[in-house]
């Protein structure tokens, strides 16, 4: 506890916008019970981070930021590199990585200097429960996937049932699941499937500190979930608060689209486009912060958008060329033809604005947690086509235990992109969560899911529950009543 009576929490996102979004809510929610809630990040990703809290901290919330350096040049990556935003090699993934990891000393200097009562880090950071012990602090760890994610990954971890396979597309069910969900050896992250010792350390190693640690945040509502909700915390013996879908606590527009970076585009532009259309007519196709596809996927992209008939909005990771000078990826004349019909966002777009508007019926989607999230609140039909990380089992929970979504057809893990999915494909599943009785069906459930987090953070609500619980516990925790074992 402060000076002022106050709880101090540090909060320290991992630099990826998947990370660092939902950890600025998190430390807003905190701050909007009365918590003093610091942000820690890099020079170069501060910027971004102080415009998204400015707002909060001008309606009264204390929430700041304080700054730790970044070994950019140290480890080989140019200068300013500083988010996985700008990584676009495997080598240059690696070298991130272990940047990270020289972030022990300087992090050990600020717990010391500021005494928090409380770190919550990311799960990519394991180091930091040791780092917390040295000062009494409860570290309480944050990856900000869902609680299906977390188990699935768990059971694949200790289990390695992959490893029994004869083919790369046999497919296998993950072991202990209340349901059986199957996925195939092509479907899995590398750290899964490399046999490289230091990657299954470092994969070891946050296993033990999310165990070891004082519990962990997940970004989902009891409601969604509830048999996964129910089996990480009983059949895993993990602690863990569910306190989302955070993003909830962004009320108005300006907090909507100040999110990650400045958007590419004029938010109203993009709104007067919008209430232009028709009630569910437009879909919305955006892979998140970290996929990045070459020009022979996005060539099929906007060619199966062309066939699907529907109006659209596409996120492109692309910088637009100077006046004049072609984009290979985009055949001459395309946004003349498509003027009015499809809008193509170059670089950022203010997604949760987007996809909140009455005109967005459907999203194309590579299954991020938060993107999943944001779609389901937003009662929104999905096609999966998830790349990488956690998405693929996204993908399961989407379409096969939730009923609100249908596969693309990538089947291939990869950091950047998987197979190139074609024109047809693309048509043909924008088509089925657009129109006719089944996507009807699935708008109707997604709908319903979303109303019950609306449900789930207000007062009353399990999440908003489940925040006053973990707040207590720290107050007791840091006035000596507590303890910082498990229940
Ligand atoms: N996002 C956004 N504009 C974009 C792309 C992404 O606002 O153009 C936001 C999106 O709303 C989500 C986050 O960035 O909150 C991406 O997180 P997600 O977990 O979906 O995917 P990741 O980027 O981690 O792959």
């Amino acid at each position: 506890m402060n000076m002022d009576g106050k709880l101090h929490i540090f909060f320290f996102p991992f630099m990826a916008h998947g990370h660092t979004i939902p950890t600025i809510d998190v430390a807003k929610l905190f701050a909007s019970r009365g918590c003093r809630a610091t942000i820690i990040t890099t020079s170069a990703n501060a910027p971004d981070i102080i415009k998204s809290i400015e707002r909060s901290r001008q309606s009264g919330l204390d929430i700041g930021v304080l700054l730790i350096k970044f070994p950019s040049k140290e480890v080989g990556l140019p200068e300013g590199c500083e988010n996985t935003n700008s990584l676009i090699t495997k080598e240059m993934m690696h070298k991130f990585a272990f940047a990270t990891t020289m972030l022990e000393q300087p992090f050990e200097q600020l717990l010391m200097e500021h005494r928090p009562a409380c770190l919550v880090s990311d799960v990519f950071f394991p180091w930091t429960t040791q780092t917390a012990a040295k000062f009494g602090i409860p570290r309480i760890g944050f990856q900000g996937i869902s609680f299906f994610a977390l188990c699935a990954s768990k059971s694949l971890f200790w289990e390695e049932p992959h490893k029994k396979l004869s083919s790369d597309s046999e497919p296998f069910a993950i072991p202990n699941l209340p349901d059986k969900i199957e996925l195939t050896r092509q479907n899995l992250p590398d750290h899964l499937k490399e046999e490289s010792d230091q990657i299954r350390a470092y994969a070891k190693q946050a296993e033990e500190s999310e165990l070891a640690s004082f519990g962990m945040i997940v970004n989902s509502y009891y409601e969604l979930e509830p048999a996964y909700a129910d089996h990480y915390r009983n059949f895993f013996g993990m602690k863990a608060w569910h306190i989302g879908p955070t993003f909830l606590c962004n009320k108005d527009n300006e907090d909507k689209s100040l999110r990650g970076q400045e958007p590419s585009i004029d938010e109203y532009e993009c709104l007067k486009w919008l209430d232009s259309k028709k009630a569910d007519s437009v879909v919305y196709v955006c892979f998140g912060s970290v996929s990045n596809f070459d020009d022979a996927q996005l060539t099929e992209i906007a060619m199966g958008l062309e066939a699907s008939g529907k109006e659209f909005i596409w996120v492109v990771k692309r910088e637009k060329h100077e006046e004049g000078r072609e984009e290979e990826w985009l055949s001459e004349g395309y946004e003349k033809t498509m003027e009015g019909k499809g809008l193509i966002i170059r670089g950022w777009a203010p997604q949760m604005l987007i996809i909140q508007h009455e005109a967005v019926g459907g999203f194309v989607s590579h299954c991020g947690w938060n993107s999943t999230l944001e779609g389901i609140c937003a009662g929104l039909p999905m096609v999966t086509w998830p790349v990488s990380a956690e998405q693929f089992y996204n993908e399961k929970l989407i379409t096969q235990l939730l009923g609100i979504g249908f596969g693309v057809g990538n089947q291939r893990w990869s950091m950047f992109m998987g197979d190139c999915v074609k024109r047809e494909a693309i048509a043909t599943a924008v088509s089925r969560i657009m129109e006719g009785e089944e996507a009807e069906e699935m708008r109707s459930r997604a709908k319903a899911l979303g109303a019950l987090a609306s449900e789930a953070v207000k007062e009353g609500g399990s999440s908003y529950a489940d925040l006053s619980a973990l707040i207590e516990e720290l107050e007791l925790h840091s006035t000596g009543s507590g303890s910082n074992k498990k229940d």
